[in-house]
């Protein structure tokens, strides 16, 4: 018989509960039976939500309190030393390690002061994972046994689950050495590791578990041979220990097909592909199938919002059904849930006909369950009927054509992704307009977003202040951080970005193509959530988004001041994209829109326009090969599309951060200027990569993430440093990202300091 299978629920609740939780024991207003009673609460509902839509197989260890990839370190004993010595609880040890902990000493208590572990992107998803940090002296021990306690704990409410715990391969080759271990390779770990693994295993298989789901998403990366050989130790080691739990090896976001060597013939019971993300792989994988193995076929979008196709699904998993039977398949969601917001009934502002084309985390479960009970002859017509017209309906729907923006992405040729004239000439049109010194200061954008901003921001929103007096007080705002750039003497300013509550959602309410939820959050990392914006139809610009804010800015002083935007591949990435078109096309849609809006803000007379591509380099497919070169052609020219239309004299700025990135990707964008996150990259290697970029570069000089101020010695430091190996005259100075989240107070003295040292080179060369 055919089974349904989820692979993981987000643990946020579907009101936030977790966060809110969290944040409340960190801020003291919550005790710790407080918060673990909250996470006790989610686990049982999400349990039972899976039980009664009728799921077979339901995820338990899918819950965290922080990041799963966190919850191992601890579970095993992966904690440097810096973490141990407070004799900190180990929920606090946790907390410690995924977000660093400043407190000073109580009657009880020492004070502690220690800094976060490294955070890095959780693939090619917006989720970020605490990153696993092995030493020498890393002593591999049992911490608890939180997989086992939350599987009894579900034993209790009369529910069987499947535990879910990242694979020991997977866990390594994603964690990296420490500073005082940097030859140790993580991966030499694994017989240290193997052990632990067994032994929880087997506390499960004793608890009552039949069957665990090990996840190993590395599987879809270009592993190098002794990762694939690893895969293969483990797994056979596995195979090799009596009671264990039936293995199901998970794998995500992407094909194994390059890596069917390292798994063919081991020992599990089933192997789990994800075929919404990469279908291609379906043959291969079912002829590397040993004769008694299971295929959990991932068919239900662990990724995105949009409807299943139930007809599409089913003839995927009725193939598998032909070549396997029916006890051998199972019909699963592609990943976990957890890159999913919880319940599309929370969305109380939705268009209705927009909402029948979504499916979020809730409605996934009776996907799943609607598939399986389909592939198994059980009577489904009515929701079969209700999907095909649904799908149907949005195929035609007035919200998704738009033949003059189709006709439109049709006519860009290579006129207009190319500027009038190379970078060496347009350099000197430049600097005769903006005559600017040696080491020229700017910022990102975004200044402190202060409480009045939000509270101003919100009685506008609910109608209690007019659009008048807001305008009002924008102008207020932007005009109080002209002055204070005026003050401090940076060259190049920006209006403050006080208006926008989110770089991409504030264009996305401006354009025609785009849905927003009110309640659509999906983790991001921690207690950080976001709530991307959805991109449902072809996207154009009704009307300019950015103009009037800036031109005022500019009104107010005689400096340059910079038009503010976020770029095509960001607007992309930070949202949910369609699945109807590629994401090519709806790159160089947004790139159109923003074409016009940089046209417009040059024509109003903004000199300097900037387009922000933080999410560039996460944007990158996570394999090698003919995806990812597409991607550097295409995501480049989006941003050349983007910023071409204006005149040579006219300065293009980019800003990237969150990422290392490939300058001669950089390179392919063309823009004037480029300031870059540097603050925490001390390896001369890594700057002297930037030297030959031809255009001109800001090395992000201070960690905008810190309340810290750096001195302006250290900043004098830091950029004695830099010149050593990257010239003069190419040297911008500025911070490594916006300040949006940093308190005036700081901003005030870390900029006066950064000023104070860009003159003071001025002076010496
Ligand atoms: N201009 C944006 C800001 O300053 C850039 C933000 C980002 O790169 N994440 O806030
Ligand atoms: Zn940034």
């Amino acid at each position: 018989m055919v089974q349904s299978a989820v692979l993981g629920f987000p643990r946020i609740g579907p009101n936030r509960e977790l966060k809110k939780a969290t944040e409340g024991y960190w801020n003291g207003k919550i005790t710790v039976d407080e918060l673990f009673k909250v996470g006790k609460d989610l686990r049982t509902q999400n349990w039972k939500l899976q039980k009664e839509a009728g799921v077979d197989i339901i995820p338990s260890n899918d819950f965290s309190f922080y990041d799963q990839v966190l919850d191992l370190s601890l579970l095993f004993n992966v904690i440097p030393d810096r973490y141990t010595k407070y004799d900190l609880s180990p929920i606090d040890t946790l907390f410690a390690m995924g977000r660093g902990l400043q407190r000073k000493a109580t009657e009880t208590e020492k004070a502690v002061d220690v800094t976060a572990l490294e955070m890095v992107k959780w693939f090619d998803s917006n989720y970020h994972y605490v990153r696993p940090t092995f030493s020498k002296t890393t002593q591999f021990k049992l911490n608890g046994q939180k997989p086992v306690d939350e599987f009894l704990e579900a034993k209790e409410l009369g529910i069987h689950t499947r535990p879910v715990l990242l694979g020991p391969v997977s866990y390594l080759f994603l964690g990296k050495a420490d500073k005082d271990s940097l030859d140790l390779e993580p991966l030499s770990l694994l017989e240290q590791l193997l052990p632990l693994y067994t032994e929880i295993l087997s506390k499960l298989a004793s608890a009552g578990a039949t069957e665990v789901q090990i996840d190993e998403p590395v599987l879809v990366l270009d592993l190098p041979a002794n990762a694939q050989a690893a895969i293969k130790k483990a797994y056979t080691y596995f195979g090799e220990q009596s009671n264990l739990p039936k293995i199901t090896l998970a794998t995500y976001f992407g094909t194994v097909v390059p890596n069917l060597d390292a798994i063919k013939g081991l020992p599990v019971a089933a192997l789990h592909v994800d075929l919404v993300r990469a279908p291609e792989q379906f043959d291969e994988v079912v002829a590397a199938i040993g004769n008694k193995q299971t295929l959990s076929v991932g068919i239900v979008d662990g990724r995105n919002i949009w409807k299943n196709d139930f007809k599409k699904s089913s003839a995927i998993v009725n193939k598998a059904i032909e070549k396997l039977g029916a006890d051998r398949v199972v019909v699963a969601t592609s990943s976990s849930l957890l890159h999913t917001p919880v319940d599309l009934n929370n969305e109380t502002k939705l268009d209705a006909e927009i909402k029948g084309f979504f499916s979020f985390a809730t409605q996934k479960l009776d996907e799943v369950v609607v598939i399986t009970k389909n592939v198994s002859g059980q009577d489904v017509a009515a929701a079969l009927e209700a999907n095909a017209k649904s799908v149907e309906s949005r195929g035609k729907s007035k919200f998704i054509h738009d033949a003059a923006v189709k006709a439109r992405v049709a006519s860009i040729d290579e006129k207009m992704s190319t500027r009038a004239a190379p970078f060496e000439q347009r350099l000197p049109e430049q600097q005769k307009v903006f005559n600017l010194p040696l080491f020229p200061t700017t910022t990102i954008g975004s200044f402190p977003q202060t409480k009045d901003i939000r509270i101003n921001r919100n009685k506008f929103n609910k109608g209690t202040i007019s659009a008048e007096e807001y305008e009002k007080f924008i102008n207020s705002e932007i005009e109080k951080v002209i002055r204070f750039q005026e003050e401090i003497g940076l060259d190049v300013l920006v209006h403050g970005e006080p208006e926008r509550n989110d770089m991409v959602q504030y264009f996305g309410e401006q354009i025609n193509g785009y849905a927003f939820t009110v309640n659509g959050w999906v983790q991001s990392y921690g207690s950080r959530y976001v709530r991307p914006p959805i991109i449902v139809g072809d996207l154009s610009r009704p009307k300019a988004m950015s103009v009037k804010e800036s031109v005022y800015a500019q009104s107010i002083t005689s400096k340059p001041v910079k038009g503010m935007l976020t770029g095509p591949i960001t607007c992309l990435r930070w949202s949910f994209p369609r699945d109807d078109v590629d994401q090519k096309t709806q790159a160089m849609q947004l790139a159109l829109a923003l074409r016009d809006e940089v046209n417009d803000l040059e024509a109003a007379g903004i000199k300097v326009i900037q387009v922000d591509e933080p999410a560039l380099r996460e944007g990158l497919p996570l394999r090698e090969g003919t995806e990812r070169s597409a991607y550097y052609t295409w995501a480049a020219e989006a941003f050349r599309v983007a910023t071409s239309g204006v005149a040579n004299k006219t300065q293009i700025h980019s800003h990237f951060c969150y990422s290392d990135l490939d300058p001669n990707h950089i390179k392919a964008l063309d823009a004037d200027v480029v300031s870059i996150e540097f603050s925490k990259k001390d390896d001369a290697n890594y700057i002297a990569e930037f030297k030959n970029y031809p255009n001109h570069i800001g090395l992000g000089l201070f960690d905008i993430h810190s309340p810290r101020i750096p001195s302006k010695d250290e900043f004098i430091a830091k950029i004695s440093t830099i010149l050593k190996s990257y010239p003069a005259e190419k040297f911008w100075v500025n911070p490594d990202c916006g300040l949006k989240t940093r308190g005036w107070e700081e901003t005030r003295l870390s900029l006066t300091h950064m000023v104070e040292a860009a003159k003071y080179f001025r002076e010496q060369y």
